[in-house]
C-alpha cells in the first residue's frame, strides 16, 4: 500500500514543518512541502493539521507479564514477586503468552508505540504474535534458549533476537560466561537489568566488592552493543565504564518510583554524551505500558528531583523514545520521518484541548501529550490502529476476552 499524508505537522527532530509525508510500501518516500508525485497512493490521509511523529520504541518490556497488572500493588517487592509473579510465571503456557503478547501490543499501538525490546520466554508465541501483526519486534532470549531460537527463526528488519541476562543477582559466573560467549559468537547484542535498586547494588558490593556494572565489566560482557534496563545507581567510575563501552541505559521511570527503586539521574547520563532511552518494564510493575507517560515522568523527575527547570527537554526526551533506540536495536533507517527510513509513524490528534494553543508545539509536546490522542499508528508501512479499529493478527475483542480467560486460569495459581 501507498499513502499520501497531507495538510500535515510534521514532526522532525530539529523542527516541526507543514507539509506531506509520502510513505511506498514500508519506506518513507518524501517528506516536505506539496508537490506533484508520480507514486500511484492507494490511500491519501487529510492530517488536517494535525501531528505527524515518529512511532516511539518501548526499549525496555516484558509483554507476557501483563497478567500481573492490578494483582498485587503496594505489596512488598517480595511478597510480589514470590507470592504472585512466580507461581504465575512457572504455569504459563503458551496460550498464556499468546494471548498476553497480543494484550500487550494493543496497548502499544493504541499508545503509539511502533517497536520494543521485550525479554521474556517462549519464542514461538512470541513470533505468533508480535511478527504475524506487523508490529516491529526485538526478542531477547535466555543462553539456554537463545541458540535454538536464534537459528529457528529467521531475522529482519522486523524481527530480531538478541541475547539477555536477567540480572546479576539472579546469574553465577558460568552463566555469565555463556552469554558472553554466545553474543561474540553470533554478533548479538545484550540486555541485563542492572543497578536497579539499593539493595542490589549492596549485595554486589559485599560479595564480589564491585558494582553490578563493574562485576560485568570483569567478564567483558560489554564488549558487544548492551542495553543495560534501569541504571539507578550508578556511580562514577559505572558512568566512566557506560561511556567506554557506548553502553544504552533503558530508563523506567514509572517503574522504579512504583517499586520503590528511585529516580536515575539521567540528566548527568545526557550532558556526559550516554545515549539514553526510556521502558516501561513490564505491566506488572508500571502499570501502564504508556511511552507518552514514560517521557513525561523522565523529563519532570530529573526537573523536580534536581531543581533544574533546563534538564531533559521535551525534544531530546522525544529523541530518546525514537532515534536513541532505533540505533541502540541496530537501525540506521528508524526513527525519524525521513526520505529512505522505515514507515513507522503515528498520528497525533493535537486538536484536543490539552494542546490549546499550540504555542511551540516541539518544545511543550511531552508536557501536554496524552497517549490516548493517538488517531492511528503505522508500523514498516501497514496501518496496525485508527481511530478505535486495530488491524492484528486477531481480532481485537477477541484477543481481550482470551487473555481475560487465561488470566482467570493463572489466577489459580498465585498462593
Ligand atoms: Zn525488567
Amino acid at each position: 500500500m501507498n499513502y499520501r499524508f497531507y495538510n500535515a505537522n510534521i514532526y522532525l527532530p530539529n523542527e516541526i514543518i507543514k507539509g506531506e509525508v509520502w510513505v511506498e510500501n514500508n519506506i518513507i518516500k518524501y517528506v516536505g512541502e506539496p508537490k506533484k508525485s508520480n507514486i500511484t497512493f492507494d490511500r491519501e490521509i487529510d492530517v488536517e493539521n494535525n501531528l505527524l511523529m515518529p512511532g516511539l520504541i518501548d526499549m525496555h518490556a516484558h509483554c507476557g507479564m501483563t497478567y500481573i497488572r492490578g494483582g498485587c500493588d503496594d505489596a512488598t517487592l517480595e511478597d510480589w514477586l514470590y507470592d504472585y509473579v512466580m507461581p504465575i510465571e512457572a504455569n504459563m503456557t503458551y496460550e498464556d503468552y499468546y494471548w498476553s503478547n497480543l494484550q500487550t501490543l494493543k496497548e502499544f499501538v493504541r499508545g503509539g508505540v511502533t517497536c520494543c525490546l521485550d525479554m521474556y520466554f517462549d519464542m514461538k508465541a512470541r513470533y505468533d504474535s508480535f511478527v504475524k501483526s506487523g508490529f516491529r519486534y526485538c526478542a531477547t532470549s535466555g543462553y539456554k534458549n537463545f541458540e535454538n531460537d536464534f537459528s529457528t527463526y529467521k531475522q529482519s528488519d522486523m524481527f530480531k533476537i538478541f541475547i539477555d541476562l536477567h540480572s546479576v543477582y539472579t546469574t553465577d559466573e558460568e552463566e555469565i560466561k555463556e552469554v558472553v560467549r554466545l553474543s561474540r559468537k553470533y554478533n548479538t547484542r545484550i540486555t541485563v537489568h542492572t543497578s536497579e535498586t539499593l539493595t542490589e547494588v549492596g549485595e554486589c558490593q559485599t560479595k564480589h566488592n564491585m558494582t553490578p556494572i563493574a562485576y560485568l565489566n570483569d567478564f567483558g560482557f560489554f564488549s558487544q552493543p548492551t542495553i543495560c534496563a534501569h541504571c539507578v545507581f550508578l556511580d562514577d567510575s559505572d558512568i566512566e565504564i557506560i561511556k567506554e563501552n557506548n553502553i544504552t541505559v533503558a530508563s523506567n521511570p514509572a517503574s522504579n518510583l512504583k517499586l520503590g527503586s528511585g529516580i536515575a539521574n539521567l540528566y548527568n547520563l545526557q550532558k556526559q554524551g550516554v545515549n539514553i532511552t526510556l521502558g516501561t518494564d513490564s505491566a506488572g510493575s508500571n502499570n501502564r505500558l504508556d511511552m507518552f507517560n514514560e517521557m513525561y515522568l523522565a523529563s519532570v523527575l530529573q526537573k523536580g528531583n534536581l531543581h533544574e527547570t533546563t534538564a531533559l527537554s521535551s525534544s531530546s526526551v522525544v529523541k530518546m523514545a525514537t532515534i536513541n533506540s532505533a540505533k541502540a536495536l541496530g537501525y540506521d533507517n528508524l526513527g525519524e520521518i525521513k526520505e529512505g527510513y522505515l514507515a513507522d509513524l503515528i498520528l497525533l490528534n493535537i486538536k484536543e484541548p490539552n494542546y490549546q494553543p499550540w504555542n511551540n508545539l516541539r518544545q511543550s509536546l511531552i508536557y501536554s501529550v496524552n497517549s490516548k490522542d493517538v488517531y492511528l499508528t503505522m508500523v514498516n508501512g501497514k496501518i496496525l490502529y485508527e481511530n478505535g479499529i486495530y488491524y492484528l493478527s486477531e481480532d481485537a475483542d477477541k484477543i481481550t476476552e482470551n487473555f481475560v480467560r487465561c488470566n482467570e486460569k493463572l489466577l489459580n495459581f498465585k498462593k
